[in-house]
């Protein structure tokens, strides 16, 4: 028993440290012109071995200037879901689907996102969460308002997940129509965390989801 246990943590210190690895590595990625107006590359953050992860569209300004996904107001609102449903952001894992921060908070080109999505694939792979809740990779050509709350078997970069569409936190912070539908979405991932997930039929692709935009605030893109 011990040496499986050791085999088990040794296995566990090896995904950290090839994590800490790809983070070092994607710090100095200059794949697309997002590299030019950075201050820093947002990588993501939390338990690197989450049954659940959170992916938002690309960092905004004040995620740019401090280095870490879903902080600010959308931030707070996010970690106030969390507890509401048991759970605090050391046990989950949040990102991006792009690493730098897009001038003015403007919403990210198809260019961009084709040159960034490998870095999240890569994370995907390293974490291998069971869950994947966000509102970006809906993997269907249809908008927010009709994939929230909707989970889906998908497969991204290789890796087997359940996606569970949500709005952004940031979308709820002024409409509080909105947040009752998100505290909704939420109340239904503890039982979404139970579930297995099943073998993919085919992979599904990003799509673009477009919604209002609201100014200073980043909202999400797929
Ligand atoms: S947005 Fe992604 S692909 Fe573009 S420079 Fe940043 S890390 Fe690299």
């Amino acid at each position: 028993m011990a040496d499986v246990a050791a085999v088990h943590v040794a296995a566990a210190e090896r995904q950290l440290t090839e994590l800490e690895v790809f983070g070092r590595e994607v710090a100095g990625c200059t794949r697309c012109r997002l590299s030019q107006g950075r201050t820093q590359v947002v990588f993501g953050v939390g338990d690197p071995h989450a049954d659940l992860m959170f992916v938002g569209e690309a960092p905004g300004f004040h995620e740019d200037k401090q280095g870490y996904p879903f902080v600010g107001q959308a931030g707070k609102l996010l970690d106030k879901l969390l507890a509401g449903i048991g759970l605090d952001r050391g046990r989950v894992y949040v990102a991006n689907v792009l690493k730098c921060r897009p001038p003015g908070n403007r919403d990210p080109v198809p260019d961009e996102i084709e040159a960034c999505e490998g870095h999240l694939f890569r994370q995907i792979e390293l974490i291998r969460p069971r869950d994947f809740a966000t509102k970006l990779l809906s993997g269907k050509p249809a908008g927010i308002t009709r994939v929230h709350g909707a989970e889906q078997q998908v497969t991204l970069g290789g890796s087997r997940v359940l996606l569970y569409p949500l709005y952004h936190p940031a979308a709820a912070l002024y409409t509080p129509a909105m947040l009752k539908v998100l505290e909704a979405d939420f109340a239904r991932l503890p039982e979404l965390l139970g579930r297995t997930v099943a073998e993919p039929v085919l992979a599904a692709a990003p799509q673009l989801a477009p919604i209002a935009a609201e100014p200073a605030v980043q909202l999400g893109l797929f």
